[in-house]
């Protein structure tokens, strides 16, 4: 298996072409956010992620996380690596700088995280959790919340948790029974029971910050009567160090497909009627706050499918170069074939999840009002579109490197496989991929009567009118009008053919973003090979990529209309 190299290059190119570096350099408060200093970054965090990182996924996936007596451990070197991890202060790369962090674009910690999440994604799940929690805090913390707290997450000293699921409430959050009683002087009595919580317990940090979704006792039933409380592992003394241990403990932890060293805990809170806990925001305003924390997590959820794909494929092409079969594999048609599917498959995806990042960042940063919401909107668009399309294409693509891979490619020791299995969880945790298909042709396509798809369909349509690739430009239009066709019949459906036709228009969608983002590098490369700038065979590279995904995976997606149109009775059957 090859060593994990950061596609440093790669990920600059993106994040000039299609976040528009530059731009976002040039908004109060982003200043520093040159392409120089990017480059920089990206160089510092790719050496941690190959150096620390990378070397203890094999490991982790092969002796896992343990429990015994309510502690986690982790295989030898997991300590030292986040100790690394946190002292050269990668969590606080976007967090506010009020609270120790830089403030840099959260763009930028997307690139960071996906080296870290392709060298090892079990690992880089513990701080992927802490830095939704940062975002959390940052939006909805009150200010001596903040400065208790913030500090000490976006130093790494402590991590961060979501406690969401329950054995009932998994997609139906509204379903959770734990329950937060006043203690009468301003916290809270904590009493139930989370499984399936990621990194819930173990001993790499100080203190955990476990975020926990609760019912007051006046609680409105379902979604509507949900609050979000802070309970720390370790409740901190008067000089706000960790002191007396809180009444939340790990019982037990999932033994898993994939992600072996992430451990997966259940956890138990108020056992003995003494689990204290914070109320974050308002009362019952819990659901609010935590899809700060989803929204957020959600883009790095579906950067991990970036991060497993960009990291299977590069094992694919280091095996097809060696390996010989009536000569080497790489030779044949067909091998070649299921490469510049997962390349093409991996760079549409970092696309994308990179272009919501950025809307993202714009979103808090633009000038005015107006273009604050504009950007809101595309970023809340987008969301579920990154999450899901970029899991799938990790699943396709991981499931291609075991393909390339022949028979070794089923045979663990090759290590493969792993990131097969590893890929699978990101379409289900953070909201399964069926329902961010839903959120997205439920809520987002409706939102302001359809403002942010018609935004949306405007931009691409403004900037293929520029493309100087005819072919690519044509393609382009037609898939414009194929995604009106597929936004007319979503918003005729009922419920029941709109959940039906749900997951194939976020398969459309995302071909069709995906086609627009790689043929506008496609152009950008023509630009730069026009002006002598670069690296030609790497431009060249980026253009064959940019065919290859418009004239074989966008057909694919365009194809969806079918299932979009045949509605609900198609299913009827089941
Ligand atoms: C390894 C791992 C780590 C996790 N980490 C965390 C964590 O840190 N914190 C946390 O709180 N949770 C965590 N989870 C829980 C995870 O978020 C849930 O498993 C997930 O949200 C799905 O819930 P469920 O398992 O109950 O599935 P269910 O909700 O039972 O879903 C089963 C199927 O029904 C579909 N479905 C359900 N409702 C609808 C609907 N309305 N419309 C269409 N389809 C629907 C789903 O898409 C799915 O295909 C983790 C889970 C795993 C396995």
């Amino acid at each position: 298996m090859a060593d994990y190299r950061a596609p440093t290059e790669e990920q600059m190119f993106v994040l000039e072409t299609v976040a528009d570096l530059t731009e976002l350099a040039g908004l109060p408060g982003f200043e520093d956010a040159t392409p120089a200093l990017a480059a920089q970054i990206l160089a510092e965090s790719a050496r941690l992620a190959q150096e620390a990182f990378a070397p203890l996924n094999a490991i982790g996936d092969r002796e896992g996380a343990r429990f015994s007596d309510g502690a986690v451990t982790l295989p030898d070197g997991f300590a030292q690596a986040y100790r690394d991890y946190s002292a050269a202060g990668w969590n606080g790369l976007s967090a506010d700088p009020a609270h120790g962090g830089q403030g840099l674009p959260f763009v930028l910690s997307v690139a960071v995280q996906e080296q870290f999440t392709a060298a090892n994604m079990a690992f880089s799940l513990c701080p992927m959790l802490t830095l939704s929690a940062v975002e959390a805090l940052q939006a909805h913390g009150d200010e001596a919340m903040k400065a208790l707290y913030l500090p000490k997450l976006i130093s790494g000293e402590w991590t961060g948790t979501m406690l969401l699921t329950e054995p009932q409430a998994g997609s139906d959050v509204g379903a959770l029974r734990t329950s937060a009683t006043p203690a009468g002087d301003g916290s809270y009595r904590i009493r139930g029971q989370k499984i399936f919580i990621t990194w819930g317990e173990h001993e790499l940090a100080d203190n955990i910050l476990h975020f926990v979704l609760a019912r007051l006792p006046d609680a409105p039933a379902g979604s509507k009567g949900i609050s979000l409380f802070l309970v720390p592992k370790y409740l901190l003394d008067a000089q706000g160090r960790p002191g007396a241990r809180n009444d939340v403990r790990a019982i037990a932890i999932e033994h898993k497909m994939g992600i072996h060293a992430s451990p997966t805990c259940t956890m138990q809170l108020g056992e003995s009627g003494d689990c204290v806990g914070w109320l974050i925001g308002a009362p019952h305003g819990g659901l609010a706050a935590m899809f700060t924390m989803m929204n957020h997590a959600r883009i790095n959820v579906g950067n991990q499918g970036v991060a497993i794909a960009e990291r299977a494929w590069q094992d694919a092409r280091a095996y097809a170069q060696e390996r010989v079969q009536f000569g080497p594999i790489i030779g044949h048609a067909d091998v070649r074939r299921m490469l510049m599917t997962m390349h093409s498959l991996t760079q549409a995806a970092r696309a994308i999840v990179y272009a919501n990042a950025a809307a993202v960042d714009r979103a808090h940063k633009e000038g005015g009002p107006e273009g604050r919401a504009y950007w809101k909107r595309r970023a809340d668009l987008l969301t579920p579109i990154s999450k899901a399309w970029a899991t799938d294409a990790g699943i396709e693509v991981t499931s291609l490197a075991i393909q390339v891979h022949g028979g070794a490619g089923f045979i663990e020791e090759t290590g493969v496989a792993r990131h097969y299995r590893d890929a699978r969880i990101a379409a289900i945790y953070e909201g399964t991929n069926g329902i961010q298909a839903m959120d997205l042709a439920g809520r987002k396509l409706r939102l302001d009567n359809g403002t942010a798809m018609g935004e949306l369909e405007g931009a691409i349509a403004r900037d293929v009118a520029c493309w100087r690739d005819g072919g690519a430009r044509a393609k382009l239009e037609a898939a414009l009008a194929m995604l009106g066709r597929a936004r007319a019949a979503m918003l005729a459906h009922d419920p029941t053919g709109l959940g039906a036709a749900a997951s194939p228009f976020l398969a459309l969608c995302g071909g069709v973003v995906g086609g627009w983002l790689l043929g506008r590098q496609a152009e950008q490369a023509a630009a730069r090979l026009e002006r002598g700038e670069g690296d030609p065979a790497f431009l060249r590279a980026r253009q064959a990529s940019a065919d290859f995904f418009l004239t074989q995976r966008l057909p694919l997606a365009l194809a969806q209309i079918a299932a979009i149109e045949a509605a609900a009775e198609q299913i009827a059957c089941i």
